[in-house]
C-alpha cells in the first residue's frame, strides 16, 4: 500500500516506534502475543482502515465516543471553516463564538434548568469539575454546610482516571492501589441484576437495592455533598444496566437529604442509550450533568459540565471575595472542538435520526436473543446501542474463566482477524457501534461474534487462527 503520506515512517518502522516510545492507556509494556498493535491510517464512515489497507468495523466507536462515523462531511466543514477563523482561543478572561452558541445550545437541550456550562476536556475532568463545583458550593451557600465533603457512588463506578474522579471510582486494578491519594467516597451496592449483591431476583426484588442506597444516603445526609452515578448503565463496570425505577428513587431520596446528584453521562449522552441524555428515561433532572465522549461526535477532545443558576449563583461575590470557582484548563472550551460539537449536534436534530437509533437499538435486541444458546454465555447486557456478552465457563453454575485465559481479549482478537474491532472489559464483550450504523453493520457484528464464540467453544483455539 503506498496511500502513506510520503513523510510517513513503513509500518515496521511505526511498529518499533510504538514498541519503543508509546505508553498506551490501560496497557502493561507486555503486549498479549495476540495483540500486535493495529496501525490505524485512515477510515470511510463506521470502517477503520490499517496500513495494509485492512478494513475494520468500528464496533466500539472508537471508544465509545463516535456518533455520526468518521470523515463526516458536515463534520469535518465545521472543522475547516473554524481554522480558516482561530484554532484556539482562550476562555480565561474572554470569549469566542463557537463556546458561547454551543453553551446555549447544551442548556436548549439539557434537563430543564441546567442553564450553566462549564467547558473542560475528558470525561473525567467534566466529572472533576462537577465534584469540586457541589464541594465549593456546600461551602458558600446561604447556610454553609462545610461537613458536607464526602461523595457516595456505586460499586463498580467508574468516572475517569483524574485522582477526584479516581476518588469516586470503584473497579479494582483502576482504583484500589491508589487507595491512599483518594477522596473520600462512599459506596452503595451495586445494582447489578446478574450477581445480584443481594441475592434477590427481579421483579419480586422491588429494586430493593435502590431503598439500600436510600438508606446509606439518609444515614451519612450531614456528610454526604454530592451522589454521582452514570445514569442508565454502568459502562466500565461490565456493561449493567441500572434497574428502571433505580435513578428516580436516587433522585428521590437526593433531593429529600439536600445532597446534589451529579449525573455521569459521558459515556451515556447523545442518544448511546435512545434518548438525547438516559436520565431523560426517567426525566430526572439532575444537579451536575457531565458530558465528554459523544459531545463532539468523536472528532476532538471536548468536555462539559452544566449545572443550575442556583448553584452557580453561590460562587457571586466580588472578587476580593474569593469565592468563584478557581478551576479551569488550557484548551476549555476550545473553538475547533465547540464547532465540530455545534455540528454533531445539528446532524442529531435532523429529521429520522432519533428514528434511526431507535431501529438500531431493537436490531440490536434482536441480534443478542441469538446468544442465549451458547453455553459459554452467561449474561447478555443493553441499554441502548451500549451492549455487553459475558462470556463464562459455565453458565449452569455462573463460574467465569480464571482471568489469566484473556478470555475476552482472545475473542476480540479472532474478531480483528474477521474485520470487526470490539475491545472488551474482562470477560465482557462490549458492542457499543456508532449511532450512524446500518441495521446491517449490528447484524454482522453479532454474527461475526457469534462465530468467534462457536470457534472458542469448539475447543478455544482462537488465538492461532
Ligand atoms: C469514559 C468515561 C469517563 C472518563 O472519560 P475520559 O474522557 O476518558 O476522561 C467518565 N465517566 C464515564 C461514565 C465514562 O464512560
Amino acid at each position: 500500500m503506498s496511500s502513506n503520506s510520503p513523510d510517513q515512517p513503513d509500518r515496521a518502522t511505526l511498529e518499533r516506534w510504538d514498541a519503543d516510545h508509546l505508553w498506551h492507556p490501560f496497557s502493561s509494556p507486555t503486549v498479549h502475543p495476540t495483540d500486535p498493535p493495529l496501525i490505524i491510517d485512515r477510515a470511510e464512515g463506521c470502517w477503520l482502515i490499517d496500513l495494509d489497507g485492512n478494513r475494520y468495523l468500528d464496533g466500539t466507536s472508537s471508544l465509545w465516543c463516535n456518533i455520526h462515523g468518521h470523515r463526516v462531511p458536515e463534520l469535518d466543514l465545521a472543522i475547516r471553516n473554524q481554522l480558516s477563523r482561530v484554532a484556539h482561543s482562550t476562555l480565561l478572561g474572554a470569549s469566542h463564538a463557537p463556546a458561547i452558541v454551543l453553551a446555549r445550545r447544551l442548556a436548549e437541550l439539557a434537563p430543564a434548568g441546567l442553564s450553566r456550562v462549564f467547558f473542560s476536556d475528558d470525561g473525567a475532568t467534566a466529572v472533576e469539575a462537577a465534584l469540586k463545583m457541589s464541594f465549593q458550593y456546600q461551602l458558600q451557600r446561604d447556610d454553609p454546610k462545610p461537613g458536607k465533603s464526602l461523595f457516595l457512588s456505586l460499586r463498580g463506578a467508574y468516572h475517569g482516571d483524574t485522582l477526584g474522579a479516581v476518588g469516586v471510582g470503584d473497579l479494582g486494578l483502576f482504583h484500589d492501589r491508589f487507595g491512599p491519594l483518594r477522596v473520600a467516597a462512599l459506596h452503595a451496592c451495586q445494582p447489578a441484576c446478574y450477581r445480584c449483591p443481594l441475592n434477590l431476583k427481579r421483579p419480586t426484588c422491588g429494586i430493593a437495592c435502590a431503598a439500600e442506597a436510600a438508606q446509606l444516603i439518609r444515614k451519612h445526609a450531614d456528610q454526604l455533598s454530592a451522589v454521582i452515578i452514570e445514569p442508565g448503565i454502568q459502562g466500565a463496570a461490565g456493561m449493567i444496566p441500572l434497574p428502571d425505577g433505580y435513578l428516580t428513587q436516587i433522585r428521590e431520596v437526593t433531593r429529600h437529604c439536600d445532597v446534589h446528584l451529579i449525573a455521569d453521562e459521558v459515556a451515556t449522552g447523545f442518544y448511546r442509550t435512545g434518548t438525547m441524555f438516559a436520565c431523560e428515561g426517567e426525566k430526572v433532572i439532575p444537579d451536575f450533568l457531565c458530558l465528554a465522549k459523544g459531545l463532539t461526535g468523536g472528532y476532538l477532545p471536548l468536555a462539559a459540565t452544566l449545572t443550575s443558576s442556583e448553584i452557580h449563583s453561590a460562587f457571586a461575590g466580588r472578587p476580593e471575595a474569593g469565592r468563584g470557582f478557581y478551576h479551569g484548563h488550557t484548551y476549555t472550551g476550545n473553538p475547533l472542538g465547540a464547532a465540530v460539537a455545534l455540528a454533531n449536534l445539528e446532524l442529531m436534530a435532523r429529521p429520522g435520526f432519533a428514528a434511526h437509533v431507535a431501529e438500531l437499538i431493537s436490531t440490536l435486541e434482536q441480534e443478542l436473543c441469538g446468544f442465549q444458546r451458547f453455553s459459554t454465555v452467561g449474561d447478555i447486557r443493553q441499554r441502548g446501542l451500549m451492549a455487553g456478552v459475558e462470556i463464562m465457563k459455565d453458565r449452569g453454575s455462573g463460574e467465569s474463566f480464571p482471568s489469566s485465559a484473556c478470555v475476552g481479549k482472545i475473542i476480540c482478537g479472532w474478531m480483528r482477524q474477521k474485520g470487526v474491532l470490539l475491545r472488551p472489559l474482562g470477560d465482557t464483550i462490549v458492542i457499543m457501534p456508532p449511532l450512524a450504523s446500518s441495521s446491517d453493520d449490528i447484524r454482522h457484528i453479532c454474527q461475526t461474534l457469534m462465530q468467534a464464540i462457536l470457534a472458542f467453544e469448539d475447543g478455544g483455539q482462537l488465538g492461532k487462527v
